[in-house]
């Protein structure tokens, strides 16, 4: 118990979130948040010993007592956090709007000790909230780890048929609520059908990578022959996405499969690595620094500042990608140059990310910024970010330096804002920003920054992952970020071809860009000088 996986998984200079403190007092007090994430969720917490245990409720609670509901355990908040609402900055743990679904105080209905019924996997309480109220079980199930059901208590406020409303819309969230449960249970039986599971030790006999990822199930620890090497598997049936019971096999099945389509953004590239040893809902930390890498890793020492050197990955080939797949690294996040010529990046990038906003209206500001690109000569590329937002890709031939790209990308972004001045923004500050806004994050044109690449999968519900796209498919406004996962991607690439292929073959220069820039921006100042 305590706050340390709280304060460890945030970082309180970007969150808005309280850093909070344990406390002594304790009023009993309860939340339930309705927390827009990349996929719509329920927090629930009740105060005791001093912070809020908390609880994960996909679908929220239910004041019908036939309405058994899944509640996750995740860390412990402080109390501050039952006052908490606001926007989780893109790239933060549980990025997304967070706000008070319901409050109120709450009652223990057996005994006084809170602690030692939450211990024993039993809870029975009282709720005095706004919406919720009466007497509610917690009980805690035998199957897989800090799993329980909340269930209403049959009383007279139970209300069979009750529907949960939400404060603020969300189309995946109510499409759900209208499938039954059985169906779910159907899909989910469905799944398990052949299992590899070869010998545990890794002095057994290798498979060659291609039949060992054809298994429909994988389990346990293998050892693969992959480009030449052999590489070690662990654990391969851990769940990494707890709602769709996707593994880590999965995420390494699937880098193996689409390896041949994202390696080239990879390559000759450091790659920067957050760990994700649990899944999704567990806790992260970023590894910059490696140091123990097998043979077949390459490794690069590069200053990050003056007199700190880091050990980078480089993403030369398959078997790195499946050996940060096997270390619970999910996204590939490559530097924007290459190691042979760290100084000149290969790319622009505009990542738009939205806040409280439609995803048709990020397809609108991608269009605003690719015309504006038009104009000053160049040629754009987008894809999905595969969490929230869209990146706008400039290629670039490496001859500028990071200094230079970045200036530039500053002055398209004020343009884009320029033109989209209800809904686009360059204000950093989240607190400066309207609630409704698409932020034009130019920021990550800076040396030893870095942006999904593209087929990378996102540590999300649903492994979505960043997707290219056609600009029609932008101009038509039909797609949504969750299209497109580790499930359906490799079929895409099948059907549509590599999109993003110009990225790395038809790189551009700024000169005349910045040329076509200053005479935009300059002549209406001119202009008015002369009235
Ligand atoms: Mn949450």
């Amino acid at each position: 118990m305590g706050l340390e996986t709280y304060h460890k998984k945030r970082d309180f200079s970007r969150t808005p979130e309280p850093r909070g403190k344990i406390s002594k007092a304790n009023r009993l007090r309860f939340v339930v948040q309705e927390h827009h994430a990349s996929k719509l969720h329920f927090d629930f917490r009740l105060e005791m010993g001093g912070v809020l245990k908390s609880w994960s409720i996909p679908r929220g609670p239910s004041l019908d007592p036939g309405e058994k509901r899944l509640a996750v355990e995740t860390e412990d908040h402080p109390v501050e956090y039952l006052k908490f609402e606001g926007h989780i900055p893109e790239g933060e743990y549980g990025a997304g709007e967070h706000m008070i679904w319901d409050e109120g105080s709450y009652k223990l209905l057996d005994g006084r000790d809170a602690l030692a019924q939450l211990e024993a996997g039993r809870l029975s309480f009282e709720l005095r909230g706004k919406k919720l109220h009466g007497a509610w079980n917690m009980v805690r199930l035998g199957r897989g780890e800090g799993q329980w059901l909340l269930m209403k208590a049959r009383d007279r406020f139970a209300e069979s048929g009750w529907k949960l409303e939400l404060r603020m819309p969300d189309e995946g969230f109510e499409k759900k609520e209208r499938k039954t449960t059985k169906s779910k249970e159907r899909s989910a039986a469905k799944k398990s059908v052949r299992t590899y599971t070869p010998e545990k030790k890794s002095k057994g006999k290798a498979v060659a990578a291609a039949s060992a990822f054809k298994a429909k199930t994988l389990a346990g620890d293998i050892d693969i022959k992959v480009g030449g090497d052999r590489l070690h598997l662990t654990n391969l049936d851990k769940v990494f996405w707890p709602d769709e019971g996707y593994t880590k096999g999965d995420l390494i099945r699937y880098y193996y499969e689409v390896s041949k389509y994202i390696q080239p953004y990879l390559k000759d590239r450091p790659l920067i690595m957050k760990r994700y040893p649990n899944g999704i809902g567990g806790s992260f930390f970023h590894q910059h620094d490696v140091n123990e890498a097998p043979p077949f890793v390459r490794t690069a020492e590069i200053d990050v500042e003056e007199g700190h050197a880091v050990d980078y990955i480089i993403g030369d080939n398959v078997q790195t990608l499946l050996y940060m797949a096997n270390l619970g690294a999910i996204e590939r996040h490559p530097w924007h140059s290459r190691v042979s010529d760290l100084n000149h990046p290969d790319w622009v990038v505009f990542d738009l990310d939205p806040s409280n906003v439609e995803f048709e209206e990020i397809c609108d500001v991608a269009l605003s910024t690719r015309e504006i690109l038009e104009r000053l000569s160049l040629k754009s590329y987008v894809k999905t970010s595969g969490s929230r937002g869209i990146h706008v890709y400039v290629p670039l031939k490496p001859v500028h330096t990071y200094e230079e790209v970045a200036a530039f990308a500053e002055r398209v972004a004020e343009l884009v804002v320029e033109a989209n001045p209800e809904i686009a923004t360059v204000e950093r500050s989240l607190k400066k920003r309207k609630r409704r806004a698409i932020y034009v994050d130019h920021m990550q044109n800076a040396r030893g920054k870095s942006v999904v690449a593209p087929y990378s999968v996102r540590p999300k519900p649903g492994a979505t992952v960043s997707a290219p796209l056609e600009w029609k498919e932008v101009e038509r406004r039909k797609i949504t970020i969750q299209d497109f996962t580790i499930k359906n991607m490799l079929r895409r690439i099948e059907r549509k071809g590599e999109l993003f292929k110009p990225v790395l073959t038809k790189g551009q220069t700024l000169d005349k860009a910045r040329k076509l820039l200053d005479e935009m921006t300059e002549k209406p100042k001119r202009r008015s000088a002369r009235v």
